[in-house]
């Protein structure tokens, strides 16, 4: 028999071996030695209160064995004869279209502007090094995508689009630890993110798909509302019949392509601000109610906020508990922050985007002319300002938290995890009014939520200007570009998706779609 129950544990409980079946003993009364086993099926901490408390959801096993196999199984077939579809774009989209093509019979030919996770490894390392930005092999650009060197935080809301399990069960089964299928805040960590992409990598070769990695799409050879072939970087064409578009949201070139081609695009709401950094040791005394290090059993503490500043949305956004900010541009003339973190979140700081809404229709009016690529060239003036500010360098321009939000340029700045370093700037009148303004009104409302929140200790750094996409690639019922019928747009780049998890349920939605009728 197997019975599911809550747990309630204590830290000094957790210390103990075996305390989850003796507490499931005494809760259903019965003897420790008829448990087989128990299997936690959700942990999360609950730390409102100065008693932590760590909740358990877990499946015990009475009399009866546990089961030895994961329910979801992944059927991969030899594809090399098979037909081929065209997958643009090797992040958590592409990767998860080209596996499902491979379970429904058909062959993925995936082209990929960067490198692999390997090399792609030495461009990082320049741009943190040398502030020198390689176009096609970044933190955005190359195998894995935006996902690969990205903090692998899998929290996803699309709970309605695809069933989230199987991703996790999928990462599982390409290396990731199975902490994630428990967790209530998944979470792999940047440092193991490489392998699994590399796994993925090898199960789509070793079953007969392509990757094609420093092969940049360049234009579609369109002919009575088909693309008939595929123009790449090295002038090869190559003909096509179906096109998986997974170019993830740093992929202007592409957004310039269509518009130009005057296929149907959308400006499309987004949100922009900067990244905060604390020392964790901060975050930690705040969620934890303590005053000297937090207990071993508890991990780097994260922290969710949110508030109305004059109807208009002030939230957090991708915060890396022990983490580093990143520097995620895409070209050198651009600064563009971002974060991420080791899977034992160990790093000394906390942090996170704050991002303010903005609204299209409403906010850009400056920026009318732009037409559906409004939003884009309003993102891409802020990186230039944030690149100008920061020294024309991946250096990037901050500020203490408390001198952004009272207007005081810092006449110094905070130790900091952002490897290309910070310069002080005055960004608290740089930044556009409605981002700089409202920035300042959440900050002050933070640190009332969350005491001590609101520091000098922390720094503030520009610009978060990648949270999703300023422009949307519309599709079909059936997932289909509408005035293009074999390409389908996908992804976080296409605006459906934003994160790991619902790019890669969104990738699979579209190899579904696209192999209907070939
Ligand atoms: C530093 C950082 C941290 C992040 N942390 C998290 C997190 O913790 N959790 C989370 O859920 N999300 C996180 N994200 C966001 C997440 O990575 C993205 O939402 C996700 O990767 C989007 O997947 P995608 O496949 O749609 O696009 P992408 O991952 O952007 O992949 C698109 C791919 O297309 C390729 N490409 C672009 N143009 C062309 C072309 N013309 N020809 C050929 N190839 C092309 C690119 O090189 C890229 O590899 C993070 C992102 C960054 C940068």
């Amino acid at each position: 028999m197997i019975k599911e129950i809550q747990l309630r544990i204590s830290l000094k409980e957790e210390e103990k071996e075996d305390i989850l079946l003796m507490k499931s003993a005494r809760i259903l009364e019965i003897s420790p030695k008829d448990i087989t086993g128990v299997k936690v099926l959700r942990k999360s901490i609950d730390a409102r209160k100065p008693k932590i408390i760590l909740n358990y959801k877990i499946a015990v096993y009475i009399k009866e064995a546990l089961p030895e196999a994961s329910e979801y199984a992944f059927e991969y077939q030899d594809v090399s004869k098979a037909k081929e579809i065209h997958i643009i774009g090797f992040g958590p989209a592409g990767m998860y279209a080209a596996l499902r093509c491979i379970e429904l019979g058909y062959r993925p030919i995936v082209l990929e502007r960067g490198k692999n996770v390997k090399d792609r490894r030495r461009d990082l390392k320049a741009i943190n090094q040398d502030h020198f930005v390689n176009e096609d092999s970044n933190y955005c650009f190359g195998e894995g995508g935006a996902g690969t060197y990205s903090d692998g935080k899998l929290y996803t809301r699309s709970l309605k689009r695809g069933d989230v399990r199987r991703i996790f069960e999928n990462l599982v089964f390409h290396g990731a630890t199975e902490q994630i299928l428990i967790d209530a805040h998944p979470h792999i960590g940047t440092n193991k993110l490489p392998k699994v992409v590399q796994n993925i990598r090898e199960t789509i070769l070793n079953f007969g798909g392509e990757i094609h990695f420093g092969t940049r799409v360049t234009d579609f050879i369109i002919k009575k509302g088909n693309i008939k072939a595929i123009q790449l970087n090295n002038n090869k064409e190559i003909p096509v019949e179906r096109v998986i578009l997974a170019t993830g949201h740093s992929a202007r070139d592409i957004y310039y392509l269509l518009d130009k081609k005057e296929l149907a695009l959308k400006a499309k709401s987004f949100a922009m601000g900067v990244r905060v950094e604390h020392p964790q040791h901060i975050i930690d005394s705040i969620q934890y109610h303590c005053s000297g290090p937090r207990h071993e059993l508890l991990p780097a503490a994260a922290y969710s906020l949110v508030e109305q500043v004059k109807d208009r949305g002030v939230y957090s956004f991708c915060m890396c508990p022990g983490g580093f900010i990143v520097p995620a541009a895409t070209t050198n003339t651009e600064v563009v922050v971002n974060g991420m973190s080791p899977s034992k979140r160990n790093n000394l700081f906390a942090n996170s985007g704050i991002v303010v809404e903005i609204n299209v229709d409403k906010d850009l009016q400056k920026y009318d002319h732009y037409g559906v690529l409004k939003g884009l060239e309003f993102q891409k003036d802020l990186e230039k300002l944030a690149w100008t500010a920061g020294g024309r360098t991946q250096t990037a321009p901050a500020q203490r938290l408390t001198d952004f939000v009272e207007g005081k340029l810092s006449n110094d700045l905070n130790p900091t995890s952002y490897q290309p370093g910070l310069r002080s700037a005055p960004l608290h009148s740089l930044l556009p009014k409605l981002i700089g303004g409202s920035l300042r009104t959440g900050f002050k409302a933070f640190g009332e939520k969350m005491k001590g929140y609101y520091t000098h200790e922390a720094n503030v750094v520009g610009v978060e200007s990648r949270t999703s996409s300023p422009v949307n690639i519309p599709r079909t019922e059936k997932l289909q570009h509408p005035e293009i019928s074999n390409l389908f747009p996908c992804g976080e780049g296409g605006g459906y998706a934003g994160g790991i998890v619902s790019a890669a349920m969104d990738g699979e939605r579209c190899a579904e779609a696209a192999i209907k009728g070939l």
